[in-house]
């Protein structure tokens, strides 16, 4: 059977690159820019107040003090968005408000604390700096300065910065579309009553949640019933988005035909049984360049399995960098026994600061037990090869936040 490592990396190989899409900038909130974008201008665009005040020569101002105010002419008031009509000479000021130009011939800006706040003549109580209190054209963006690289994941200050500098119009990735296909008899949709035998899908929702938070489109189909018929159908559908998932039927049962239907559609498989728990049924590979994940039916094996291969693959098709979940390191509170022939990753909520995290298990392991993962931040990384993590140990937890990306596997 093939390692987490191993399979991961099977999984990331020759991925396809998604292309960009032009989107208004409001809507680029949470997107991956496609192009890197270089600063048409500064910004500042021009020497302005940093505070309310006056706007003087320093020299004038140089002997000034609480004992020995200046006293300056004030010219005018000029407010932000405002130009003033005439330059500052010996002996003169002009009050500023905070984003005004600042006017030729005054180097400096005094704060009004610092005055008498004139509004004829200023009395100036202190002697500042030359050049205080005044921003510089470029000071935040230079003209021609590169500002954001591909692949960085747009946020708040980003889009305010793009705003600054003029851009309206951006390009992103376009999201990939995941298809998303629940298999299985037993299964109803939520709302509907539940007849003997049945259970909730509750896997096409969990996966389109998933596939959102990780900034995808994910296009759900109906349940999809274990024959054959039914299945090719919807896989043959499912194949036209630019990955595909589905859940349920890659197991040894009976009416486990997933494999056996993708094959049909001319399924190239990577590999098949993962050295883990939970989820060590899951299939992938490629039909033509698109990603296929035939997930376990599980709800918790079908969900690691997306956050451990899944995630890192639509994040390289987004052409992100950092694509893996982030690991942390934590102490483990309480003791967590696990299969020694394979990687296990254990539910676990986490606690304290950053820097001294603490990790205990959310409780029942079993692989249908979905609020264990439901309550918990991470999962505890119990290597292959270890039986038994002991009370106050090192582990390494995976950060379930896919928002968060790292450059590096996470085990
Ligand atoms: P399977 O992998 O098809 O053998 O399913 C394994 C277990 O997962 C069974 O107990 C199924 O009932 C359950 N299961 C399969 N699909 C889903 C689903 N879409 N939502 C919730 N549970 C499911
Ligand atoms: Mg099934």
């Amino acid at each position: 059977m093939i390692e987490v490592r191993e399979a991961l990396g099977l999984v990331l190989e020759g991925l396809p690159l998604l292309e960009g899409e032009m989107v208004a900038l409001p809507a680029s909130r949470g997107r991956v820019l496609a192009e890197e974008i270089r600063s048409p201008r500064d910004v500042p665009p021009f020497r302005n107040s940093a505070m309310d005040g006056y706007a003087v020569r320093s020299a004038d101002i140089a002997h000034a003090g609480a004992e020995r105010p200046v006293r300056l002419s004030v010219l005018e008031t000029i407010g932000a968005g405002s130009v003033a009509s005439q330059p500052v000479g010996d002996g003169q000021s002009i009050r500023i408000m905070t984003g005004a130009p600042v006017p030729e011939g005054a180097d400096t800006v005094v704060r009004v604390e610092d005055t008498d706040a004139g509004d004829v003549e200023v009395a100036v109580q202190v002697a500042v700096e030359n050049g205080s209190n005044i921003r510089h054209p470029g000071e935040d963006v230079r003209a021609g300065d590169v500002v954001f690289e591909v692949g960085r994941i747009l946020r708040a200050a980003d889009i305010g910065v793009l705003a600054s500098i003029g851009v309206s119009v951006v390009r992103v990735v376009r999201k990939p579309r995941v298809a998303i296909l629940a298999t299985g008899d037993e299964l109803v949709e939520v709302g509907q009553p539940l007849g003997p035998g049945q259970i909730v899908n509750s896997n096409a929702y969990t996966l389109a949640a998933a596939v959102e938070e990780v900034g995808c489109e994910a296009v759900v189909t109906g349940i999809v019933r274990d024959r054959p018929e039914a299945m090719r159908e919807a896989f043959a559908r499912g194949l036209r988005a630019d990955a595909m998932l589905s859940t349920g039927g890659v197991s040894v049962g009976n009416f486990d035909f997933v494999r056996s239907i993708l094959a049909e559609l001319g399924y190239r498989e990577s590999f098949w049984k993962v050295a883990q728990k939970p989820g060590k049924p899951i299939s992938h590979g490629r039909c033509g360049t698109t990603p296929v994940f035939g997930l376990p039916g599980n709800p918790v094996s079908a969900l690691v399995c997306f956050y451990v291969y899944v995630v890192p693959a639509l994040r390289t098709m987004m052409r992100l960098r950092d694509v893996h979940l982030t690991a942390l390191r934590a102490t483990l509170d309480g003791e967590v026994s696990s299969p020694e022939r394979l990687t296990e990753f254990v539910r676990c909520a986490l606690d304290g600061p950053l820097d001294a995290l603490r990790a205990r298990s959310t409780g029942s392991q079993s692989s249908g037990v979905l609020r264990s993962l439901s309550i918990g931040d991470g999962l505890i990384v119990s290597p292959k090869g270890e039986s038994k993590l002991r009370d106050g140990s090192a582990v390494r937890v995976i950060l379930l936040r896919p928002d968060l990306g790292s450059a590096e596997m996470p085990l």
